[in-house]
């Protein structure tokens, strides 16, 4: 634990308050993959779509937040429909307010559209980067305070053509200092099996996690969780459709490896009925998916009370999502996982356009100290990634 670093208050917070925010700006870019991405559930993806949302004032100070149109396990959106919602439906709730009636706003986001966690996301985190840039502290100390300097990541291991492949990713990981792998699985239950148990006898002390992306069906996740489990899996996350929490419900009572909820938990009314039929001991936020840091820090404390373990996640997203992450985190004081949060920077993207990513020590993302997230849009490299729709 540590105490924060407040940075120097500007002159000008005398005021602050009569600050109003003018204009909602969309930012969609598509970003490329490193290399195909590939899960069990959907094509191969070469692009990201991403969106930047910049919320502007009358004091020149912006705020900004990043989400995706996933558009797959539970992502209706597309770029062109997140940013409908957003300049028809939610942007008139914006302009005109004060960034600090936070609170109000997006209560009045939700009587506006429901759900629809993948736009809120966006804007929630712009308005908390915009409200540390005008206070000139991070995002954190809104938040209550830093309670970590640094959120330890995962490593990603997608689905290859060749495992020899996922093989030497891992190995590339271990080497950087990662000790978590989380493993996609979910296409071939046989060679689910085998290749767990080679990552297994190759890193004996790693953490492993797998991820099946809810492909799989209930025989098919109940002989890979009974097959694997002499291989210390620390979690298994989301082997089964997102709609069938009955189902993980039933996996869970016949299982000693816990069970992760990911795509099946949006809402915190999703959470509350995978507590209520004990269906997970884990759970996964992700920015766009859970609506931001405003939503998934409600969705944290419910999971610990209800004494679930908390695995920090995200899609594979730039430094400003991510950062959204490391700022929820570094305001926890409970444990954290090693999480996939990272999985955007640490190699699944080639391209993160912002000014300074950043940093990472080994596994370790560092709590950006600057004011806000922490992170600002490189514009001329945002110009050559931007789509026209
Ligand atoms: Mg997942």
């Amino acid at each position: 634990m540590s105490e924060a670093t407040l940075q120097p208050v500007p002159a000008n917070t005398t005021g602050i308050d009569r600050v109003r925010i003018t204009q909602v700006e969309v930012i969609p870019v598509r970003i490329p993959f490193s290399a195909p991405f590939k899960i069990a559930s959907g094509a191969a993806r070469l692009t990201n779509d991403t969106l930047y949302v910049r919320l502007h004032t009358d004091a020149g100070i912006t705020g900004l937040g990043e989400t995706q149109a996933w558009r797959r396990q539970g992502s209706v959106e597309t770029l062109a429909s997140l940013i409908a919602a957003i300049e028809t439906i939610l942007a008139p709730h914006l302009t005109g307010r004060s960034p600090f009636a936070m609170n109000a706003i997006m209560a009045d986001l939700d009587e506006a559209l429901y759900n629809s966690f993948y736009a809120k996301a966006a804007i929630g985190d712009a308005l908390m980067d915009l409200q540390g840039k005008l206070l000139g502290v991070p995002v954190h100390v809104l938040l209550g305070g830093r309670c970590r300097d640094w959120l330890e990541a995962c490593a990603v291991l997608s689905i290859k053509p060749d495992f020899a492949e996922t093989m030497d990713q891992a190995r590339a990981f271990w080497d950087r200092g990662f000790t978590s792998f989380t493993f996609k699985v979910g296409l071939d239950t046989d060679a689910d099996i085998r290749n767990t148990r080679t990552l297994r006898e190759a890193f004996p002390d790693a953490i492993l996690r797998i991820d099946a992306n809810a492909a799989m069906g209930f025989d098919a996740a109940a002989t890979l969780l009974e097959r694997i489990a002499p291989y210390g899996i620390d979690a298994a996350e989301q082997l089964i459709a997102l709609w069938d929490v009955e189902g993980m419900a039933e996996l869970a009572r016949r299982t000693t490896i816990p069970l992760m909820a990911d795509e099946c938990l949006g809402s915190d009314h999703d959470l509350m009925r995978i507590i209520q039929l004990r269906a997970a001991r884990v759970l996964q936020t992700k920015v766009a998916k859970n609506g931001g840091i405003h939503r998934s820090r409600h969705l944290w404390a419910l999971a610990h009370t209800a004494g679930m373990r908390i695995y920090p996640g995200n899609h594979p997203s730039t430094s400003v999502a991510t950062a959204s992450v490391v700022q929820l985190a570094a305001a926890w004081p409970g444990a954290l996982l090693h999480g996939p949060f990272a999985v955007g920077i640490t190699g699944a993207l080639a391209a993160d356009p912002v000014e300074q990513p950043l940093t990472m020590q080994g596994n370790r993302v560092l709590v950006p100290k600057g004011p806000g997230l922490g992170v600002t849009l490189d514009d001329d490299r945002i110009a050559a990634l931007r789509v026209d729709l």
